[in-house]
């Protein structure tokens, strides 16, 4: 019943980030340009999402926010060609679990008017309402983990540091985003609404980071470009869909990073965002793999690093933790080594 779904909705929906993640994921799904995240409370109060994209259809209001209700996967074969983030349908319905969660969405035939969606914790949609609105859609978390009390404390606790996580999230989420504006604003107590940061909508992921980190930091880079080919370190898993026969071990690395300088100025890690095929993802050895290039090279300060892998979607699994941030590379050590040589 609820108690088995609120439990494995909190392995869905573990903070900030991945409330921050699944919402900005649909928003990007749906073709939005426009992309606001407004936090209250650095999140603890409302954590809401506003896009400018297709708009939910009338006929989906019943089911958008049911576990397994997806409307993006229309056969089992699609997995392998997949162009959208989502695919599983349990976002929706976990946040529903997790909060007061709803949705205000107007497809474009039917702006001014739009309809708010209101849950229940099942996910069933509780009533519909008609209220002004634009098109697109604004989905709305209000209160998360409220009803995990030991979590909700323990996110309390460490507030400061989950909304740093989630803020530098979305950073990675603006830069890669070429041709959408982002903004991020806050709300804590008297200072409201207040602009973290914003992209203009930019062409290129370059004039992204210069919006989110300023032209100085721009001025220190220089590309990332580099063709990989790695030996497999074991035998390939075949994934079996799509037929499979075998995967390419080559690798393209495209992307920005901070010109090594002998002993001058201090970058944080904060500032080094990895990407696997354009989706924002944590690759913690590979990440170390560039740090160590850079004290090698005698450089005392860790580098910015904006990087996109791009392989195919054979040589990684996406489905390895319910929360969809930890990809697993099947060939790390291989493609590690080869990296450090050619960096
Ligand atoms: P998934 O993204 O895996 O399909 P979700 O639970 O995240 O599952 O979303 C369920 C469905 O709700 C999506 O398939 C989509 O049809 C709809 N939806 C969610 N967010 C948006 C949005 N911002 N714009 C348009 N449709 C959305
Ligand atoms: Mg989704």
């Amino acid at each position: 019943g609820i108690l088995v779904h609120q439990i494995q909705s909190g392995q869905v929906i573990v903070d900030l980030c991945s409330v921050a993640k699944e919402l900005v994921e649909n928003s990007l799904d749906a073709g939005a340009t426009t992309i606001e995240v407004r936090f209250k409370n650095n999140g603890l109060d409302l954590i809401e999402v506003q896009d400018n994209g297709s708009g939910i259809s009338p006929e989906n209001y019943e089911n958008v926010a049911l576990k397994h209700y997806t409307s993006k996967l229309s056969s089992f074969d699609d997995l392998s060609s997949l162009h959208t983030f989502g695919f599983r349908g349990e976002a929706l319905s976990s946040l529903c679990a997790l909060a007061d969660f709803h949705i205000t969405t107007a497809q474009a035939n039917q702006v001014p008017r739009a309809n708010r969606l209101d849950f229940e914790i099942s996910g069933k949609l509780r009533k519909t309402q008609i209220v002004a609105g634009q098109k697109g859609t604004t989905a709305s978390v209000e209160g998360i983990f409220k009803r995990l009390p030991v979590r909700r404390r323990e996110l309390e606790k460490n507030i400061k540091r989950e909304y740093g996580k989630v803020l530098n999230l979305l950073h990675a989420y603006a830069c890669i985003s070429a041709g959408v504006k982002f903004s991020v604003r806050n709300t804590v107590g008297k200072t409201k609404n207040v602009v973290v940061f914003s992209t203009n909508g930019n062409r290129t992921t370059k004039e992204n980071i210069a919006n989110v980190y300023g032209a100085k930091t721009l001025s220190a880079l220089i590309p990332l470009d580099l063709e990989l080919e790695f030996e497999p370190s074991a035998p390939m898993r075949c994934s079996g869909v799509g037929g499979g026969d075998g995967q390419s071990n080559q690798l393209v690395v495209r992307g920005h990073i901070s010109r090594p300088v002998f002993g001058e100025g201090r970058q944080t890690p904060d500032r080094q965002m990895f990407f696997v095929n354009s989706r924002p993802c944590g690759l913690p050895q590979i990440a170390k793999a560039f740090n160590e290039v850079y004290k090698s090279f005698n450089v005392s300060q860790s580098p910015f690093i904006f990087a996109d892998f791009q392989m195919d979607t054979n040589a990684y699994d996406v489905n390895v933790s319910p929360d969809k941030r930890t990809i697993l590379l099947h060939d790390a050590a291989a493609l590690i080594e080869s990296l450090k040589t050619s960096l």
